[in-house]
């Protein structure tokens, strides 16, 4: 990749550079009462020799780190497009504000008094997240999307039992996002999933045909995965209200709606957000992500605690284990998280949605509808549009018109990282042949956009003339064309050095 720059030693691994007695970095000497481990730790527990850690020089240790972050792709890098995922840019103010020393520095175990500010941010988010979502309460512990669900899911199920009901299935459309089905499976549930119309809706006679005693929850994404917004949502939300069951939203992409429209007035009794989509925290990687929870009052008493609180005095309190203040819930989940959430992730939430204030969060919305519905109408010549009508925040392309050259969307993601995009999110949804899935976001210029666009159209014209280039890319990569079956079942994961 960087020959000038020694392309054999930048693919050593940290392993291979090591050399006995070579030192990163000394600790002081120990300025206090030395404890033999053996006393600190069970014997059984103790291992027999020390582990076998690189030997290395300072020097080596960061150009090793510094390498493998020039590997990766971000939203720093370059455009990343994912569909399903929103991948915007990260407004640098809101790491300023994580980095405060009262909010980096705390401790979750320091007395509330000590620690008021923090709570008064946490506290300050939930009540801002249910007004955006149109909420009752908001629990912030949750770590990500999928934990929010399965959150949400538990709650559902606790209200329901609470009511003695006994209900085992939770229905889902066939676009819906992976982890919701995984979500109902883990908290227990079945998951019944049900077809969409020809224009991608929710099909309302097989919604109305899976329904009854023993529906637990609809899971709905709206706009859904495909970027429609589902318009009969009142109707949706009546047929599964008059069954019995309860609304979970969906809104880790919430990119279309915020300052709009509210998932409370359309009839959802729970919803999770993702603070690392929505509300521009990073993401990517399996880093701390943030994926609250809001619930209408009749799910309240099945929160998670502990929560944040605002006593009569104007002073934060925690509430339930740990906290100064007991719990008042005898029917809350439980903790789901240690302490109150990943809260450096809440203060990058807090800091974007105060920087935009309403008006700001409305403009979000209707930005990324508009860049995802330019770049949807400037790509419809070369791709086939299964759903042409006005989209929402993304939207789903086709490749299956460039199968006649011998070219798949896989080829043209391979091609894309030539230019250095990060490819579209491709082959889902799972109803679209030869997906392609697009959300441009509202951080991108009009001249990002063109660029994109005219690589698209330029690996369309590759595909008609060359396709070989296409079948043969990425050139320009660490690595080039993989065997990604062979990669995903028969991972080789450990090198042997030497
Ligand atoms: C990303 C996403 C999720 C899952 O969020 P994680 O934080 O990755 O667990 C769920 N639903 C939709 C629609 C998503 O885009």
């Amino acid at each position: 990749m960087n020959e000038m720059n020694g392309a054999k030693e930048d693919s050593l691994l940290i392993f291979e550079r090591s050399r006995p007695g070579r030192i990163a970095y000394s600790l002081p000497e120990c300025d206090v009462p030395v404890v033999p481990k053996e006393q600190l730790i069970p014997a059984g527990r103790l291992r027999g020799e020390a582990p076998a850690f690189p030997e290395v020089y300072e020097v080596d240790v960061i150009r090793h780190y510094t390498g493998l972050s020039r590997r990766n792709f971000g939203v720093d890098n370059g455009f990343y497009p994912l569909g399903s995922c929103t991948m915007k840019y990260n407004p640098k103010i809101n790491e300023d504000v994580a980095r405060y020393p009262g909010f980096s520095k705390i401790h979750p175990y320091q007395p509330e008094d000590s620690l008021q500010g923090a709570l008064e941010l946490m506290y300050r988010l939930q009540e801002d997240l249910a007004g955006i979502t149109g909420m009752d309460e908001v629990s912030l512990q949750p770590a990500a999307g999928a934990h929010g669900e399965w959150t949400g899911l538990m709650m559902i199920r606790a209200y329901h039992e609470s009511r003695g009901e006994n209900r085992t299935k939770v229905i889902v459309p066939d676009s819906s996002h992976g982890t919701n089905p995984a979500s109902s499976s883990v908290a227990g549930f079945e998951t019944v999933t049900i077809p969409s119309t020809a224009r991608g809706m929710v099909d309302l006679d097989a919604l109305r045909a899976s329904v009854g005693s023993d529906t637990a929850a609809l899971m709905l994404t709206n706009p859904n995965t495909i970027g429609l917004f589902e318009e009969d949502i009142v109707q949706i939300a009546e047929i599964v209200h008059t069954a019995g069951g309860l609304l979970y939203y969906d809104g880790a992409n919430s990119n279309a709606i915020m300052g709009i429209t509210r998932p409370g007035d359309m009839g959802f009794d729970v919803v999770h957000l993702n603070l690392h989509k929505t509300m521009s925290t990073p993401h990517g990687g399996g880093g701390p992500g943030a994926g609250p929870v809001g619930v209408k009052e009749l799910l309240k008493p099945f929160l998670p605690e502990p929560t944040v609180i605002k006593e009569e005095s104007g002073r934060y309190a925690i509430r339930g284990s740990h906290g100064e203040n007991p719990s008042t819930s005898t029917s809350s989940i439980g903790r789901v998280k240690a302490f109150y959430g990943n809260f450096g992730i809440l203060v990058r939430a807090y800091t974007y949605i105060r920087s935009l204030g309403p008006q700001g969060l409305r403009q979000v919305s209707e930005d990324a509808v508009l860049n995802a519905n330019y770049m949807m109408h400037r790509l419809a010549p070369y791709f086939d549009l299964p759903y042409p009508e006005l989209c929402k925040h993304e939207f789903v392309m086709s490749g299956k018109g460039l199968a006649k050259y011998g070219i798949r969307t896989l080829d043209v993601a391979k091609r894309l990282l030539d230019f250095g995009y990060h490819p579209p999110t491709i082959y889902f949804p799972l109803n679209v042949e030869e997906c392609i899935m697009i959300e441009p976001t509202e951080t991108e210029s009009k001249e990002t956009l063109d660029a994109f666009i005219d690589v698209m159209i330029r690996i369309v014209k590759e595909a008609e003339e060359h396709p070989d280039i296409l079948l043969n890319a990425p050139y320009t990569t660490p690595v080039t064309r993989l065997d990604e079956t062979g990669a995903a079942r028969k991972p080789v994961l450990s090198c042997t050095c030497g």
